[in-house]
């Protein structure tokens, strides 16, 4: 697991953990050109890892004129993914174990979601996000076709992760279909399928 706070604190940016923020995850500015990151205090611990790396990609992309303000907050949100998990060491990592809950144990200070979409990048993959039995996300790898509907095969792993609140896998002669059942507290129940199209034709 990438320690994000001691990289910002190596960069020499000094993390502030802001109290009474609202609904702002967190913040970035100079002063007598130093910077600080503000977090949000009520945040988890895996969600002010994300916001850090978010901001010190802010930081990076500062200089860029170029770039506007909506092109740099999407930028960053891609150097913080390849800073909490670096290219080379997770693609390594996804072709030894692709196995999501062990992923989540090596980056713990990743989501789950940030997990499997970083997967998407490495692997040909289909992912399906659940949120209390309904869909909140279906995207794929930028390789593959994809049908926006379900297929018969991936509402049954999904089904059986809710009912088993587990993970869960079957495949038939087209589509593997790995389904992991996540608590996410909150009152939030998440499965997270991913499905590896074998033929495509
Ligand atoms: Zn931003």
């Amino acid at each position: 697991m990438v320690d994000i706070r001691k990289k910002a604190e190596e960069m020499g940016i000094t993390i502030i953990e802001k109290e009474n923020y609202t609904d702002i995850r967190g913040a970035v500015f100079k002063k007598d050109d130093k910077w600080y990151i503000m977090v949000n205090s009520n945040d988890s611990e895996e969600r002010k890892s994300f916001t850090i790396a978010h901001e010190l990609g802010e930081i990076i992309l500062n200089d860029n004129n170029e770039l506007s303000n909506d092109a740099k907050h999407k930028m960053a949100n891609l150097i913080a993914a390849d800073l909490l998990m670096p290219e080379d060491i997770f693609k390594n990592d996804i072709l030894l174990n692709n196995d999501l809950y062990q992923l989540k144990k090596k980056y713990e200070n990743c989501s789950y979601e940030a997990i499997a979409r970083r997967m998407l990048k490495f692997m040909p993959y289909i992912l399906t996000i659940f949120d209390n039995k309904k869909i909140y996300i279906r995207i794929a790898s930028d390789s593959i076709n994809f049908p926006s509907s379900l297929a018969e095969i991936e509402n049954e792993v999904a089904e059986k992760c809710y009912q088993i609140k587990n993970c869960c896998e079957k495949d038939d002669d087209n589509l593997n279909v790995k389904g992991y059942y996540i608590d996410e507290s909150r009152g939030v129940e998440r499965v997270i399928l991913l499905t590896e199209v074998l033929d495509i034709n």
